[in-house]
C-alpha cells in the first residue's frame, strides 16, 4: 500500500476505550494515513445511534496523542467545523448525504476558508457526477488546496448483493475531469458486508485508485452502527496484505514494447471503427432522404428487430456478449433516428 492513502477506523466513535483499542490494534499492523471515526452520524432514519458529538472529539484527540496517528471525522455543518478546529483536527470528510446539498457544502467550505484542513469529499448518494464535481469545486474556490474524493458507491432502490452500486465509470470520469484530485475508494459502504470488502478493494487497486477508506472496529458484532461491514483490525490487516497493488507506470522494457504494439493495434482498429461509423451514417442519411420523399416512417420496427437479432447472433459467434451488442446497436440506432429526424424536419414543406 506504499504511496496509497489509507484511512481506517470505526464507523462511529462509541467510547474512548473503543477508539483507543481499535487505533492501537490497527497501528500495530498497518501504516495509517488517518484514523477515522464518525462523531456526528448522518442517519437516514431517526432512532439509531447518532454519534457521541463533541465528547467524541476529545476521545479522538486522545487517540492522536497516544498513537501519534492523525485523526479524521465527518463534518456536516459549520458548527462541526468550528468544533474540529478547536480540537486540532487536520482533516475532515464530507458525507454522501451532505455532498448532495450544495447549500451545506458551501457553508462548510466557507467555514474552512483560510484553514489548512485536508478535505475528502464522498460522492453524493445519487449517481450525479456534476454534484460531486461541484462540491469539490466549491472547496477549491474557498481556498482548500488539499482536497480529495472518496468513492463510496450509489444508492440502489432494488435489493442488490452490495449495499451501494459501485458504478466505477463515475469515479473514472471524475479522474478524467479533475486529474489533479486523488480519488480513494470506500469498500465498506459499497460492500455493506465484510464478505465483499476484499473484492471491492482489489477492484479499486486494479483501477489504480489512490487509496482506501475502510471501517474497522475492535468488536464489530457489538458496533453501534454499520456492524455488518466493519472488519476486526487483524482481519483488515490480513485483507490488505492479500491485495495486489498495481501501478500505472510500467518499468519493464519488454512489457512496455508489448503494450505499445497492442496499443498500436487498438488505435488502428478504433480509426477503422470511426471511419466505418461515418460511412454508415452517410448511408443512413441517404435512406432518410428516400423515406422522406416517399412518406415512409423513420422507425421501421421489423427491420430494427432483424438488425438486433442478426448482429447479436454474429457477435455471440465472435465471443461478444448479447448485452454489449444490444447496447452498442441501440446507441447507433438512436443516432440514426436523430439524423433522419433532422432530414425530415429540414425538408418539411
Ligand atoms: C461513514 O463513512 O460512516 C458514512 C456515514 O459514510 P457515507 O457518507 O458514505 O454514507
Ligand atoms: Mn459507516
Amino acid at each position: 500500500m506504499k504511496d496509497k492513502i489509507l484511512i481506517c477506523g470505526p464507523c462511529s466513535a462509541e467510547s474512548q476505550e473503543q477508539v483507543l483499542q481499535t487505533a492501537f490494534a490497527l497501528s500495530k499492523r498497518i501504516e495509517l494515513t488517518y484514523f477515522r471515526a464518525g462523531v456526528w452520524k448522518p442517519r437516514t432514519r431517526p432512532g439509531s445511534f447518532e454519534g457521541a458529538g463533541i465528547t467524541a472529539l476529545k476521545w479522538l484527540q486522545e487517540v492522536s496523542n497516544q498513537t501519534g496517528i492523525n485523526v479524521i471525522t465527518e463534518v456536516a455543518t459549520p458548527d462541526h467545523v468550528k468544533a474540529i478546529l478547536k480540537y486540532g483536527f487536520k482533516a475532515v470528510w464530507i458525507g454522501a448525504r451532505t455532498t448532495s446539498n450544495p447549500f451545506s457544502v458551501q457553508e462548510i467550505a466557507d467555514e474552512l476558508r483560510g484553514t489548512n484542513i485536508e478535505v475528502f469529499v464522498k460522492n453524493p448518494v445519487n449517481p450525479d457526477i456534476e454534484l460531486w464535481q461541484g462540491a469539490l469545486e466549491r472547496f477549491i474556490k474557498a481556498g482548500t488546496n488539499r482536497i480529495h474524493a472518496i468513492h463510496r458507491g450509489f444508492y440502489p432502490f432494488e435489493k442488490t448483493k452490495l449495499r451501494n452500486i459501485p458504478k466505477w465509470e463515475i469515479p473514472i470520469e471524475l479522474k478524467r475531469r479533475m486529474p489533479d484530485i486523488k480519488v480513494i475508494c470506500d469498500p465498506s459502504h459499497i460492500a455493506g458486508s465484510i464478505d465483499f470488502i476484499e473484492e471491492i478493494a482489489q477492484k479499486a487497486m486494479d483501477l489504480n485508485m489512490d487509496g482506501l477508506m475502510i471501517e474497522s472496529h475492535i468488536d464489530p458484532e457489538n458496533a453501534l452502527s454499520d456492524s455488518k461491514q466493519q472488519l476486526e483490525p487483524r482481519a483488515l490487516s490480513d485483507m490488505l496484505n492479500n491485495l495486489v497493488v498495481r501501478c500505472e507506470k510500467f518499468e519493464n522494457e519488454v512489457f512496455i514494447k508489448q503494450i505499445e504494439q497492442l496499443r498500436d493495434q487498438i488505435d488502428s482498429i478504433d480509426q477503422q471503427m470511426i471511419e466505418l461509423l461515418s460511412q454508415r451514417m452517410g448511408i443512413v442519411e441517404e435512406i432518410g432522404k428516400y423515406k422522406q420523399e416517399n412518406n415512409v416512417s423513420i422507425l421501421q420496427l421489423r427491420r430494427w428487430q432483424q438488425i438486433i437479432e442478426s448482429r447479436i447472433e454474429q457477435g455471440q459467434k465472435l465471443g461478444l456478449s448479447e448485452d454489449f451488442i444490444r447496447k452498442l446497436l441501440t446507441f447507433v440506432h438512436k443516432e440514426s433516428i436523430t439524423c433522419q429526424s433532422e432530414i425530415f424536419k429540414n425538408n418539411k414543406d
